[in-house]
């Protein structure tokens, strides 16, 4: 069911509650990243205009249900502020009489924000007596959290029992459009690429995508689990022993689906990932005491080529240990292939846009989630319990 969007709530004069995911990444006291401030900037100036004061609200890290500075909100505001070019006003806790009686007082045009909910153990517990207290702040209640919509924690599910209607923001739509193109109604061929560390967090995703795309390219840690079901010995390369059973059943269901599934040809081998340098070697070529760490440049190739005449591609995961150089190529290389490909390309998680500003193609790529977690789980054919939780549209 479509459900409820920003620009269908009636805003003028009332306090809208922004559920967002400010949870970014901190150096020394500042933010590192602001890609998800600037993510739901629109939203916050689209309420604002609307005529709504704005009470803002996110998780930061896992403070673990206490009070702790170090996750404190504060480095969020200044920032805030500049994108914003107004006020923000951070208060000390997310609920509370203090926290009541300031929102109650919020003209319209101010934006409030709530310190890190997790400080409170009920958020995460989806607590209902705590969901009460903040949907005390607000009249409408926006979710613009597309990050944390994998999450049933109480800002993001009970709350929306107590604040009605409760609407997708600006960056939620966008993030579901996006994604859900893939899902959907993909141009073909759709060709997915997966790598990243844990196969065991991958292989759900694996049997739902091989119903959907015409071939599947698989790097990283996570290749040689597979490379294992097919019978390689691998030498000392990441494997998940107890996830043999499952890549091979996946293996013979793409076959049967006919659906390419391509597993690296070449792997760059070292002996840890704190050796100085890799050495290409062919997938029967694994020395027994060495590990890979990276596809190989015909792997790299191979999966370039497919790049060139997909229509839609969708990738999560870096191709090796990208964060050591002897070990980055065939992840940037992948990077450069997806950006070149004249497919609409949509890429989530963490280190692939890591891996994509260290390229310098950000800007060419279709859409760049901000998710990670309820990226995949999306991509898994999961129904989303933030999204679930929005009031539905009417007809
Ligand atoms: P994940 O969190 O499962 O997406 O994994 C991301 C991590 O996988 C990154 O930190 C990479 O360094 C790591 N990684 C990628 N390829 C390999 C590999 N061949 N061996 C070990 N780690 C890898």
């Amino acid at each position: 069911m479509p459900k409820l969007t920003i620009e269908q709530l009636d805003l003028a004069g009332k306090r809208v509650f922004i559920r967002a995911d400010l949870n970014v990444p901190l150096a020394g006291g500042e933010v590192a990243d602001d890609t998800r401030l600037r993510a739901v900037v629109p939203t916050i100036q689209y309420a604002l205009k609307a005529g709504a004061a704005v009470v803002l609200a996110s998780h930061l890290g896992r403070p673990q249900g206490k009070v702790a500075r170090e996750y404190s909100l504060r480095p969020v505001v200044d920032r805030l502020e500049a994108l914003l070019g107004q006020r923000v006003e951070l208060v000390p806790d997310c609920v509370g009489p203090e926290t009541l009686a300031r929102a109650r007082s919020l003209k319209p045009g101010e934006t409030l924000l709530l310190e890190n909910l997790r400080f409170h153990p009920e958020e995460e517990a989806n607590d209902d007596g705590f969901a009460r207290e903040l949907a005390a702040l607000a009249d409408c209640y926006v979710d613009d959290a597309f990050a944390a919509a994998h999450r049933t924690h109480a800002s993001i599910v009970a709350i929306t029992r107590y604040v009605q209607p409760a609407a997708a923001g600006l960056l939620m739509q966008q993030e579901l459009s996006a994604l859900g193109r893939i899902l959907q109604s993909p141009e073909r061929p759709l060709v997915a690429i997966l790598g990243g560390a844990k196969v065991s967090d991958k292989l759900a995703l694996v049997e739902h995508l091989l119903g959907r795309v015409d071939a599947l390219l698989v790097g990283g840690g996570m290749a040689f689990t597979f490379l294992l079901a097919l019978g390689h010995a691998v030498g000392r390369s990441l494997v998940e022993a107890d996830c043999v059973e499952t890549a091979r059943a996946a293996l013979n269901a793409a076959r049967r689906r006919g659906v390419r599934l391509v597993v690296p040809l070449d792997t760059v081998v070292a002996a840890s990932v704190d050796s100085a340098s890799g050495r290409a070697v062919g997938i029967r070529e694994i020395p027994p005491d060495q590990m890979g760490l990276d596809i190989g440049p015909r792997t790299c190739e191979t999966f370039a080529a497919m790049m060139r005449t997909a229509q839609t591609v969708v990738w999560n995961g870096p191709m090796g240990v990208f964060e050591k150089t002897p070990f980055a190529a065939g992840t940037l290389g992948v990077a450069r292939a997806v950006a070149e490909a004249p497919a609409f390309s949509v890429v989530g998680g963490g280190d692939t846009i890591a891996a994509l500003a260290e390229a310098g193609v950000t800007e060419r790529i279709g859409y760049v989630s901000t998710a990670g977690g309820a990226f995949l789980e999306f991509l898994e054919g999961r129904r989303l319990p933030g999204v679930e939780a929005l009031t539905e549209a009417p007809v």
